[in-house]
Formats: structure tokens, C-alpha cells, sequence
């Protein structure tokens, strides 16, 4: 047992440890190593291994004390040695942080325990050092408050109890009429220390321990204790983390930036965190603690003289009065700067990432506190990947590996301009439905948008839901908010389709039409008021806040290149006109997944006849409404294969219950009416008969063409005639024509039937023909266990995973909002289904039903085009399970194109 090494220190640039040893140090035992080892400066400290948690969890305080008093008596000495301190000191004290530290990280472990070793002798030696008395005390009442709470159990158990040490400065607070503890003067912090240690007294019946060795231990036994303490052990089981891994100790000297004018703190990027651009940049601080850099009271100062020039330019001040009050650290501390900036580089180059790192200047000396992979905008996520892959340090697979996916949305769509955001105040928070930034006048009916976007006014279309008949006013609009309904609600769809902005399923939004208001956060605002929304993360802001359009820069380009070159799946799109299938094509679309012919029956005067079929009392009045639509759909045909230029565009016959076409409103009605030659009653007495209880489960799909196979056959026809007048036109076209919604095999074989006859009389009409599909969507979870059978007949396969994730969990799509939220906050979903494919249930049909097909037909060729399809994740399954390809909205498709990238690199 002697031979095992229990205790690793590091300082000096010497460890004892390594980056790759995170199993026995700890995560961050192994990076204050690894740091130590490339030569930054960090202060010294030494690290107790994890296994000595386990030994303390089997054999006992006692036994521990024995197996490492020594070595951790020798690697205090070793701080105290490289510092110049001592513990307990009244000339220079040694204060040391004690941290936990498991493999993984685990924010439900201890707190930490800083200023140890404070005692009545070190706080005098503090005030000798640094002459800062109430800072001396101030310390010493913070480290008896933190050791109080995390080592010696003080802090309140239940959510009704307080914390004694906020009480006993409350009412020193109000004894001295001061209202912030800053105002509290250097005697009134010593008088807290005295408070504080009477508390524990009182509370714990022993005397608060002054020597620094005992707190030393204490706050040892605090941290291996933690790791079996509730919020620790429901951590781990929510995370899958074996109990046996234990965490490891981390003891580290402190070091003070506020130890006057030659000290300072700040934070720096190794580059920039908002537009990628290689540059070293950051803040700090003269004679400050690090909260102070991000307290703002007072303006930090700028680490570079390029930086500083440029801030100051900015804020518009002088260069006279730049350099004398707001000078940069390069121009102040020269020599501290250039190891800062030697360091950054040196972390950088290891790391082979953009470094966030903290520092601190005691007394001209630098340490760094910390180091990380930083955070950044999307923009400087590619910037930053592909300027490191030119500069060789990276290669391609980490390039793609480290792009997320979803970020690339911020390049894609308007922004809001990051300084005004700041200031804008939030009203109410619903769905992030479809991203972008948005800001316009609130209009609660679509058919009134027309009127101030044709004057050039900038509109968003308040809703509680929108239905397709909204669909003109969506498109003119900035902008959509909508009260009800989820991620696959109509909003959601149409708006991502459509690259628009949309917030859906605001809850805390009650709009009132007939007052044309809408009330949030208790506030009423009247049609015609200005409102924004934030479509990538939800948000709704009153009035006007400035948006602007983002760049696509070369590297974005590049990194798509990249990411096809790895990907195996290929991406298509969702899209129902001309303009969405050339902004997808520009995105990289191959081709269209999913064309949803309904949309097209909105526009304009389309409605009408598309009304008059679905009123019509029999087949013959049908059929003379399906010979008005017939050129309006192959023109719709023509204009989408001309744009997709070659590329397999994927056709969809009509799908949703008819009532959503039917005129509710009187008005329409009558109008029908006239154009009909029938009654008004008549009317209305045909769309009560198309009123269903379940529509989603009724008459919808290919019930639709296997009940009026006259629907199908003019679909076919306006598809394979609009194939044909390209084809004359020298433009190749692949038609596949997908049946929605089948749940047995002879739905299929009958759809097809129609579909095959009504093909052939079209060539023969033409004198040529074209090669075409005929295929099916799986949506239904009878249809994926059938697959086999399926696949006899049918050329291929698109899984429509809104409809088959409705029907497997039973979550109506269009009202799942109203739980699904209580769901997610309760942890009874760890996802809402409908945005993440949910690969355990779900998953398995898809699985089953690719496997199934193939056994039928081995070169089936399978993708999918709910809404999944965009979703990182989701995209991965779809590689797993062996797809051909994905299909999601226009502004998806770059998305998905890294995830299939991603897929194809991890699941090699
Ligand atoms: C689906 O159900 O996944 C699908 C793509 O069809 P829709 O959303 O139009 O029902
Ligand atoms: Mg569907």
C-alpha cells in the first residue's frame, strides 16, 4: 500500500501529474497539471487522487490520515516554499482553495472552501501585505462563512430555513443603517468574524478551529463526504456515473490581485470571441479581485494597445485621455504582458482550441487561474475552425467534430444587433419555432398584414394559433407569435419552411382579437405597438430593436465542402414552391424530400376552386373543379423541377382533412356560394358534415385518394405533364410520387394503380415518356410493421416522423403543448419527441421499417421528412439506421449537412 502515490503536486512549472491521468486526478487536478508542464505560471498546489476517496469511504478518516499526513505536510511546504508563505503566518500567510475535482464534472459536488488558513494571526499578516485592512477582514469573514456552510454543515437544509451568517449581517446591517455589505467599514467585518465563530459555537458546540491545519482537514473530510451526499449521488445516477469513481481533492494557494497598483486581474481570449478573428484580446483590472472585471463597477481596461485603440474609438475617447486614464496592460506592465501573451499563445497551441483564460497580477507577478475552451458565436465557431485547419493545427474531422451544428443557424438568418439586445426587455418566452430576429408592429389577422406591408410597414402576426388560410399574411409578416401549439404545430412548420422567424406556443401571451390586444407579463399592448421576437431562442421583446444580416462568409462555404466530402447521407429539403427550392438549393439541397401540395391551394384564387371540389355533391362536380386545378398544379410542378434542374424532387398527394380548406367564416361562405350556383345553407351544411372529431385520425392521406381516386389521378397527371413540358424543354426531371399515410399494403397497391394508369395515358397522349417512382411515406406505426409488404410494391420509402411519433406515443401533435412542457420540467421525457427523434420507440419502428423494406427490396431507397430531419441528432440516427437521406426545411439544410458529417466521422 506504502508504494501507491496518493498525493500529486504541482508549482513551478513542475507536476507531479499529467492531462492524461483525469481517471486518478480528477478533471481539474489533471488540467492544473498539464498546465504546470507546458511551463504557465498557475499557483502551486497538489491534488489528492481519487482513490483516495474510495479508501476513505472503506476504511475511514484514521486509516486516510495515516496513508497521506505526510505527503501532504511535504506538498504543503512546497507551496509555502514557492509562494514565500507560511501557514498561520502574522507576516505572510499561506491561504490555500480546497476544491473537488471528479473525472467528469459534476456541478453537484462541493463548493468551494477559499482563504483557508485564515486565522487571528494571518489576518494581520494580510494587512501587513497588502495594507488594505477592511479587505483583510472582509476575507477572513468570508473564509469562516464558507468553511461554516461547506465543512462544518451550517448551511440551511430546507428552502424555509436561512442561512444564520446572512442573518447575523443583516442585522448588523440594520443595526448600522447600511444597505449593501460593501458600505460595511473594516471594524464592522471584524465584528462579523466575532459573530460568525459565536454562531458556530452555538451551533456545533465546538469552537471554530483557528489552526490551519485542522481546517485544512476538515475541509479534506468536507470534499470526499460530498461525494456521497445526495445532490452528488442523483447526479450521478441521472448521468450514469459509477459511485466507485470517487473525487479527487484540490488544495492550491491563493493569490490576490488586489494587493495594490503593481496587482490586477482580468480575463482574456486567446481569439476573438465574436467574429473568430485571430487576435489576442481581453480586460483587467488594476488592484482588483476577479468579480470586479465582471461586476462593472468599474470599466475595465483593455489588455492590448490594439484593443485599447480600438475600445476607445468605440467609446469615443480621446487618444490624450485614453492613454493616461485607460491605458492598456501591454503599455503599463510591458514584461507581464509579454508572458500573458506568450502563455495564451503557448495554452492555445496545446489546447489547439481558442483558450478563455483568467489571470491574476500579484505583486508583478502572473498566474493563471484557469484555462477553457471558450465560448463563441457561431461566426467565430467556422472562422475560428477553418483559420486553424489552414494553419495546420487541426485537421479536417476535428474541424467537423467541433462545428456544432446548430449554431450555424445564427449565420443563416437575421440577428439582432447585440448592443441594442442588451438594453430590450423581455415580455413573455415561448417556443424557439423558427430562428432569426424579428421586430414589427403587432396585427392579429393575417388577412390585414397585406395592407401595411404593401405600405413598406414592418408587421408580426400575432396569433393564438394560425391555420393554413393564414398562410399569405405569414409570408408578408416580419415575423410570427403565436400563443398555442409546439414544435410541428402550423407555425412552426410553415414559418421554418419559409426561413421566417416564429415564436410559438407564448403560453403567458393572452391575445384578445376582439379588443385586438394581447396581454404578457401585465402589460397590454394594442394592435399597431411595436413588439420583436427571437426565433432561436423564444424570447418576445417590447418595441423596436435593430437587426442586421449576417455575413456568409467564404469559410462557411468551405466548411460545407468539407462536410460532404465525410458525409454518406444526402440532404434534401422540404419545399413547396419555386423561391424555397432555390434558397435550398443554394444552401446545398439534393434534391426535394417532401413537396406538400396543399400549401399551393392557399394562394391567391387557388382556395376557390379547391373549394368547390371538396363542396361538391358527387364525382362529376368534383372532377369539374379538379380540371380548374389541373394547370394551376402542373404549372406550380413545373416552376419546382425547373429550379431543382435535375435533382430528385419527391411529390407528395394531398394530405390534411379537407375541412381545412372549407370557408368557416359567413362571408366566404356566401361566397362560395355565388361561384357555386348553390345556397349559403348549402354551404355551411357541407362543412358541419366535414367536421371530424379526430381529423388527424380521419379523412386525410391517402383515405383521401382511395375514397375520390379522381383527386389522385389529376395529381398524377398534373406531375407527369409537367415532367414532360421539361423534358421537351431539355430539362431532366425525377419525379417521385409519394402516397401519404397508408397503414396496410393494398392502400398502397390501389394509390399506385391510379397513379401507373394515369402515367401511361399521359405519355401516350405526348408521344414520350420519363422515368418516375411511385413510393410511400411510413407515418403510420402499422405501415413500418409491414414494411416487407410494402416494399413489394413501392419504389421507396420517407418516413414522416411527426405523424409516426404521434401515433406511437398517442401525443396529438397539435395540442401536445398543453404537457409536454409539465412533462420535460418533471423529468417524465428527457425531450420533447417531436423535436428529437426518440430513438428508444420511435427509433425502433424507423429501424424496423428500414430493415423490413430492404428485406423486400435490398436496394429500397429510404429517407426521412418530418421535421426531425434538421435535428442533429436525429440526422445521426438516420446515418445509424442506414437512410439514403434526410429532408428538412430550407434553412435546415446546412444544418443537417454537418450532422451528416458528424455521423458518418463518429459512427465510423
Ligand atoms: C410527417 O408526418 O412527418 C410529415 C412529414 O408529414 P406532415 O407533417 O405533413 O403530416
Ligand atoms: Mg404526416
Amino acid at each position: 500500500m506504502s508504494q501507491v502515490k496518493r498525493v500529486y503536486t504541482f508549482g513551478d512549472k513542475k507536476a507531479e501529474g499529467r492531462a492524461d491521468m483525469k481517471n486518478l486526478l480528477g478533471g481539474k487536478g489533471a488540467n492544473l497539471a498539464e498546465m504546470n508542464l507546458i511551463g504557465v505560471p498557475v499557483p502551486p498546489g497538489f491534488t489528492i487522487t481519487t482513490e483516495v476517496c474510495a479508501e476513505f469511504n472503506k476504511y475511514g478518516k484514521s486509516k486516510v490520515v495515516e496513508l497521506i499526513s505526510k505527503d501532504v505536510q511535504a506538498a504543503v511546504r512546497n507551496i509555502e516554499d514557492i509562494m514565500g508563505t507560511k501557514f498561520g503566518s502574522d507576516e505572510n500567510p499561506c491561504l490555500v482553495s480546497v476544491r473537488s475535482g471528479a473525472r467528469a464534472s459534476m456541478p453537484g459536488m462541493m463548493d468551494t472552501v477559499l482563504n483557508l488558513g485564515m486565522n487571528d494571526n494571518s489576518v494581520l499578516g494580510l494587512i501587513k501585505r497588502t495594507g488594505n485592512e477592511r479587505f483583510a477582514w472582509d476575507s477572513y469573514r468570508r473564509f469562516v462563512q464558507m468553511y461554516g456552510d461547506v465543512v462544518l454543515g451550517m448551511k440551511p437544509v430546507s428552502k424555509e430555513d436561512t442561512d444564520p451568517f446572512e442573518e447575523i449581517i443583516e442585522d448588523l446591517k440594520a443595526k448600522k443603517s447600511v444597505h449593501h455589505d460593501n458600505e460595511l467599514s473594516a471594524s464592522d467585518l471584524k465584528e462579523l468574524v466575532k459573530l460568525f465563530k459565536s454562531a458556530v459555537k452555538k451551533q456545533t458546540g465546538k469552537d471554530f478551529p483557528s489552526d490551519p491545519w485542522e481546517q485544512l482537514w476538515g475541509a479534506i473530510w468536507a470534499v470526499f463526504n460530498s461525494w456521497m451526499n445526495e445532490r452528488a449521488i442523483y447526479y450521478r445516477a441521472l448521468n450514469n456515473i459509477p459511485e466507485e469513481w470517487g473525487t479527487a481533492v484540490n488544495v492550491q494557494a491563493m493569490v490576490f490581485g488586489n494587493m495594490g497598483n503593481n496587482s490586477g486581474t482580468g480575463v482574456a481570449f486567446t481569439r476573438d470571441a465574436g467574429t473568430g478573428e485571430n487576435i489576442f484580446n481581453g480586460e483587467y483590472l488594476i488592484d482588483a479581485q476577479g468579480e470586479d472585471v465582471v461586476a462593472g463597477i468599474r470599466t475595465p481596461q483593455q489588455i492590448t494597445r490594439e484593443g485599447s485603440i480600438r475600445w476607445a474609438e468605440l467609446a469615443k475617447i480621446s487618444e490624450e485621455e485614453r492613454a493616461s486614464q485607460f491605458p492598456s496592460l501591454e503599455e503599463i506592465m510591458p514584461d507581464v504582458y509579454n508572458e500573458l501573451f506568450e502563455t495564451q499563445r503557448k495554452l492555445e497551441r496545446h489546447y489547439r482550441d481558442m483558450q478563455d483564460l483568467e489571470f491574476t497580477i500579484q505583486d508583478g507577478k502572473l498566474w493563471l487561474l484557469q484555462t477553457r475552451n471558450g465560448k463563441r458565436t457561431g461566426a467565430a465557431m467556422v472562422k475560428i475552425a477553418m483559420d486553424m485547419l489552414r494553419e495546420e493545427m487541426i485537421d479536417e474531422t476535428t474541424v467537423l467534430r467541433r462545428c456544432e451544428p446548430n449554431k450555424l443557424d445564427e449565420l443563416l438568418h437575421p440577428v439582432f444587433d447585440r448592443e441594442a439586445i442588451k438594453r430590450a426587455t423581455v415580455l413573455a418566452k415561448g417556443l424557439p419555432a423558427s430562428p432569426g430576429a424579428a421586430s414589427g408592429k403587432i396585427i392579429f389577422f393575417a388577412d390585414e398584414v397585406e395592407n401595411y406591408s404593401s405600405k413598406g410597414e414592418k408587421v408580426i402576426l400575432v396569433r393564438i394559433e394560425t391555420s393554413p388560410e393564414d398562410l399569405k399574411g405569414m409570408n408578408l409578416a416580419q415575423g410570427i407569435l403565436t400563443a398555442r401549439g409546439g414544435m410541428t404545430s402550423h407555425a412552426a412548420v410553415v414559418a421554418r419552411g419559409m426561413g421566417k422567424c416564429c415564436v410559438s406556443g407564448a403560453g403567458a401571451v393572452k391575445i384578445n382579437y376582439k379588443n385586438r390586444t394581447m396581454v404578457c407579463d401585465g402589460k397590454t399592448l394594442s394592435e399597431g405597438e411595436w413588439i420583436s421576437l427571437n426565433g432561436s431562442t423564444g424570447e418576445v421583446y417590447a418595441g423596436q430593436i435593430g437587426t442586421k444580416d449576417p455575413e456568409m462568409s467564404g469559410d462557411f462555404g468551405d466548411l460545407m465542402k468539407l462536410a460532404d466530402k465525410y458525409a454518406r447521407l444526402k440532404v434534401r429539403t422540404n419545399a413547396d414552391t419555386p423561391h424555397d427550392s432555390v434558397v435550398a438549393r443554394n444552401f446545398g439541397a439534393q434534391g426535394i424530400g417532401l413537396c406538400r401540395t396543399e400549401h399551393m391551394f392557399f394562394e391567391g384564387d387557388r382556395i376557390k376552386p379547391m373549394r368547390e371540389m371538396i363542396l361538391a355533391s358527387d364525382e362529376t362536380g368534383r372532377r369539374k373543379a379538379l380540371e380548374k386545378l389541373l394547370p394551376i398544379q402542373r404549372k406550380d410542378f413545373e416552376g419546382i423541377f425547373e429550379a431543382m434542374q435535375g435533382l430528385p424532387v419527391t411529390v407528395r398527394l394531398l394530405d390534411p382533412p379537407l375541412h381545412e380548406f372549407v370557408p368557416h367564416e359567413k362571408e366566404n361562405q356566401k361566397e362560395m356560394a355565388t361561384e357555386m350556383g348553390i345556397s349559403p345553407e348549402a354551404v355551411r351544411q357541407k362543412v358541419e358534415d366535414l367536421v371530424e372529431m379526430n381529423p388527424m385520425l380521419g379523412h386525410r392521406g391517402c383515405r383521401l385518394g382511395n375514397t375520390y381516386p379522381e383527386i389522385t389521378e389529376m395529381q398524377a397527371r398534373a406531375i407527369i405533364e409537367a415532367a414532360l413540358n421539361l423534358k421537351k424543354k431539355g430539362i431532366e426531371v425525377l419525379p417521385e410520387i409519394m402516397v401519404p399515410l397508408i397503414g396496410t399494403a393494398r392502400e398502397f397497391e390501389l394509390q399506385e394503380k391510379i397513379i401507373r394508369e394515369t402515367a401511361e395515358t399521359v405519355f401516350e397522349e405526348n408521344g414520350i415518356r420519363i422515368d418516375y417512382l411511385v413510393g410511400t411515406m411510413i407515418e403510420i406505426p402499422r405501415a413500418a410493421l409491414m414494411a416487407d409488404q410494402i416494399a413489394k410494391s413501392a419504389e421507396f420509402f420517407s418516413f414522416g416522423t411527426n405523424d409516426l411519433t404521434q401515433m406511437t406515443f398517442g401525443y396529438s401533435r397539435d395540442d401536445a403543448g398543453k404537457f409536454l412542457p409539465i412533462y420535460l420540467q418533471k423529468g417524465l421525457l428527457k425531450n420533447d419527441p417531436f423535436q428529437i427523434l426518440d430513438r428508444e420507440g420511435v427509433g425502433q419502428l424507423v429501424d424496423m421499417g428500414t430493415k423490413r423494406g430492404r428485406t423486400t427490396r435490398p436496394n429500397l431507397k429510404i429517407g426521412i421528412c418530418g421535421e426531425h430531419g434538421g435535428e442533429p441528432s436525429s440526422v445521426e440516427f438516420c446515418h445509424i439506421v442506414g437512410m439514403n437521406y434526410v429532408s428538412c426545411s430550407p434553412f435546415r439544410v446546412p444544418i443537417a449537412r454537418l450532422a451528416a458529417a458528424q455521423a458518418a466521422i463518429n459512427n465510423a
